[in-house]
C-alpha cells in the first residue's frame, strides 16, 4: 500500500533540471488522480443505484405476482375441495342399494349439475372395481376398473383426484372418487367427473398480459391446462418443473423460446397440480433497462464533463506553475547578474583608487622630468624625449579620466534630484553630438512625446546616459546611417529609446553588454565602460534598461523611468 502510494507521489520526479518534461509528467499524474477519485465514486454510485433499483423493482414485481398466484391457487383448490365435499357427501347420504338404482342416481346427478355445476358424469363401482350404475354421455355400465391405478389409489386412500386427462369426447376432464365401507368389509367406491372450465376461467381472471402464460401443470410435467406459448393439454412442459415449495415461489430462468422469464408457481396441497405463471423479464424490467440506460448516459456525461474540467484546471494549474517557475528563474538571474556587476563595480573602484596615486606620482614625475629636458639647453635629443614625456603625460591623462569614471560608477553619491522634462534632457543631449553627426550624414531622427509629464531626476547622470547611448549608437552605424531617439509615456514609466540600423550585436556580445572592460571596440577606441556605468546609474535613478539587437540590423537601448522617484533606490 505505501509503496503504491510512493508510486503516486506527484512530486517524485527524475530531478532534470526543470525541462517541460517534468510538466507533462505532473500534468498526467494530476490528470490520472483527479481523474481515478471523481470517477471512481461516481462509477460505485451508479452501480449502487442501479442494482438497488432493480432489487426493488424486482421486490414491486414478484410480491403483487406471487399474491396473485395464491389467491388463484386457492380458489382453484376450493373448487376442487368443493366438488370433492359433493361427492363425499352423496356418498355419505345415500346407500349401496340407492345409488345402484339408475333412476335414483339420475335424480341425484341432476340435481349436483343444477346446484353446483362442473359434473360431467357420476358412476358406483362396487368393490371388485364393476361399474354397477352410471348416468354421464358414455356408455360406461359393466366396466371393470380393478386394474386401473386409481381404483387402488381410491382403495387405499378413500378419496381421490386424477390428472386432467382427455375423455371420449377430446376434452380435458378431471375425475374424482369417495370410497365408502360397509360391514363385513365391504366396500363401494361412488365416482365422478368433471370438466376444467372453471379451472381455465380462474385463470383467465388471473388478467395477465398477452405476453405472459398462466396454467396447471401436475407433478409429471404434462400440461394440464392449454398455454399460449407451451402447448396444449397433456403436452410436456418444455422450462421443467419448478423445485417444491409449500409456499408460492418463483424462480428465473429461460423458457424454450429462449426468453428470460420470471416462473412464479404454487404447489396444490391435496391435487397433483401446479399453478404456474411465467412473465418475459423483458417486459418486467423494461422500465429498468429505460432507467439503467438514462443512469449510464449521466455517467458516461458526469465523466466527459469531469475529465474536461480536469484537463482544462490541470493544463491553466501547470501553465501557471511553469510560467512562475519561469519567471522566479528570470528573476533570481538578474539579481545574480546585478550583483556579480556591483561586486565588479566594487572591486574595479578599488583598484582604480589604488593607481590613482602611483598615477599622480608618475605624472608629477613626468612633468618634472619634461621640466628639467626643457630647461637643459645642451640637451641632446631634446626633441624626441620632449615627445615622450609628453606621451606618458597622455597615457597617465586618460588612465586618470579612466579611474574617476570608475570612481564616479561606485561612488555612493546622493543624486541631484530635479523636476525635469526628460524632453529637453534629451534636446540639450542631442546638441553635444549634433556637429558629428552633420559631419558623418547622419539621420538623426527625434520623436519627442507630447505632454510627458516632468519626472524628478538627476539632470547630469541623464545626460551621461543617453550621451553613453548615442555614442554606441554613432560608433554602430556607417556614415549616413539612421538613428531614432523616441521618448514616451508608458504608465508608471517613462521611456527614452535609441534605436539604430548599424551592425547590431552577436548573442555574445548581448550577454556580456553591461559587463566592465567589455568592448569589441578597436583598443584606444572604447574602454568597455559606457554601459556599465549607465546600468548603475539608472539602477540609483530607479529605472530599467532593456537591449534588443540583431547581427547586421541594428539595435535597440531603452531606458525605462520611475515617474516618481522611491526613496531606497537612490543607493
Ligand atoms: P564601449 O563603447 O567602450 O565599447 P560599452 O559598454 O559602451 O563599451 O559597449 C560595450 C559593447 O557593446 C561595445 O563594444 C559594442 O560591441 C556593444 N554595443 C554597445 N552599443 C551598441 C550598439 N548601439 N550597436 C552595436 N553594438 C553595441
Ligand atoms: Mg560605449
Amino acid at each position: 500500500m505505501s509503496g503504491w502510494l510512493k508510486n503516486l507521489s506527484l512530486f517524485d520526479f527524475p530531478d532534470d533540471g526543470g525541462s517541460p518534461e517534468i510538466y507533462r509528467l505532473l500534468r498526467r499524474r494530476i490528470i490520472v488522480l483527479m481523474v481515478l477519485i471523481t470517477v471512481i465514486p461516481l462509477f460505485s454510485m451508479a452501480m449502487i443505484n442501479s442494482h438497488q433499483y432493480r432489487k426493488t423493482l424486482r421486490q414491486e414485481i414478484v410480491n403483487p405476482l406471487l399474491v396473485l398466484v395464491s389467491k388463484s391457487k386457492h380458489s382453484m383448490e376450493l373448487f376442487l375441495a368443493e366438488r370433492l365435499s359433493v361427492v363425499s357427501f352423496v356418498g355419505s347420504e345415500h346407500t349401496f342399494e340407492e345409488l345402484a338404482d339408475q333412476g335414483n342416481l339420475n335424480r341425484i346427478f341432476h340435481v349436483m349439475k343444477q346446484e353446483f355445476g362442473g359434473f360431467v358424469d357420476l358412476g358406483l363401482i362396487d368393490e371388485n372395481g364393476m361399474q354397477v350404475s352410471y348416468v354421464g354421455p358414455y356408455d360406461l355400465e359393466g366396466r371393470n376398473y380393478s386394474e386401473q391405478p386409481w381404483f387402488h389409489e381410491v382403495c387405499s386412500r378413500g378419496a381421490y383426484i386424477s390428472d386432467v386427462f382427455m375423455g371420449f369426447r377430446r376434452f380435458p376432464h378431471i375425475a374424482m372418487a369417495v370410497q365408502r365401507k360397509i360391514e363385513g368389509g365391504k366396500s363401494w367406491t361412488l365416482r365422478a367427473t368433471i370438466d376444467t372450465h372453471t379451472i381455465d376461467e380462474l385463470i383467465a381472471s388471473m388478467r395477465l398480459d398477452a405476453k405472459s402464460d398462466g396454467f396447471l401443470v401436475n407433478k409429471d410435467g404434462a400440461l394440464q391446462t392449454a398455454t399460449r406459448n407451451y402447448g396444449g393439454v397433456l403436452d410436456h412442459f418444455p422450462v421443467g418443473l419448478p423445485s417444491f415449495s409449500s409456499e408460492p415461489n418463483y424462480t428465473e430462468t429461460t423458457d424454450s423460446l429462449g426468453r428470460e422469464v420470471l416462473v412464479a408457481y404454487a404447489y396444490f396441497q391435496n391435487s397433483p397440480f401446479i399453478l404456474v405463471v411465467v412473465k418475459p423479464m423483458g417486459e418486467l424490467f423494461r422500465s429498468w433497462r429505460t432507467l439503467k440506460g438514462e443512469i449510464f448516459y449521466v455517467f458516461i456525461a458526469g465523466v466527459l464533463i469531469i475529465v474536461l474540467v480536469v484537463f482544462k484546471l490541470t493544463g491553466s494549474l501547470i501553465h501557471r506553475l511553469q510560467e512562475s517557475d519561469e519567471r522566479r528563474e528570470a528573476v533570481f538571474r538578474e539579481v545574480e547578474h546585478s550583483h556579480k556587476l556591483s561586486s565588479i563595480g566594487r572591486l574595479a573602484a578599488g583598484v582604480a583608487h589604488e593607481i590613482n596615486n602611483p598615477m599622480a606620482v608618475i605624472n608629477e614625475k613626468a612633468g618634472l622630468m619634461k621640466d628639467l629636458i626643457e630647461l637643459d639647453s645642451d640637451f641632446k635629443d631634446k626633441k624626441k624625449f620632449l615627445a615622450l614625456t609628453d606621451a606618458i603625460i597622455n597615457s597617465v591623462e586618460r588612465c586618470r579620466s579612466i579611474t574617476h569614471r570608475l570612481l564616479g560608477f561606485a561612488r555612493r553619491m546622493e543624486p541631484h534630484i530635479e523636476n525635469l522634462d526628460i524632453n529637453e534632457v534629451v534636446s540639450e543631449t542631442l546638441g553635444f553630438v549634433e556637429k558629428e553627426a552633420r559631419y558623418r550624414n547622419l539621420d538623426l531622427r527625434l520623436q519627442l512625446a507630447d505632454n510627458l509629464p516632468e519626472i524628478a531626476s538627476d539632470r547630469g547622470q541623464l545626460q551621461q546616459v543617453f550621451l553613453n547611448l548615442l555614442s554606441n549608437a554613432f560608433a554602430a552605424v556607417e556614415d549616413r546611417g539612421t538613428i531614432s531617439i523616441c521618448t514616451c509615456d508608458c504608465g508608471e514609466v517613462l521611456a527614452v529609446s535609441v534605436e539604430d540600423n548599424g551592425c547590431g550585436m552577436s548573442e555574445e556580445t548581448l550577454n556580456r553588454f553591461y559587463e566592465p572592460f567589455f568592448s569589441t571596440k578597436k583598443k584606444g577606441h572604447g574602454t568597455g565602460l559606457g554601459m556599465f556605468i549607465t546600468y548603475g546609474i539608472i539602477k540609483r535613478l530607479g529605472g530599467r534598461i532593456e537591449a534588443k539587437s540583431k547581427e547586421g540590423q541594428g539595435t535597440t537601448v531603452t531606458v525605462y523611468l520611475p515617474k516618481r522617484l522611491q526613496a531606497q533606490q537612490t543607493g
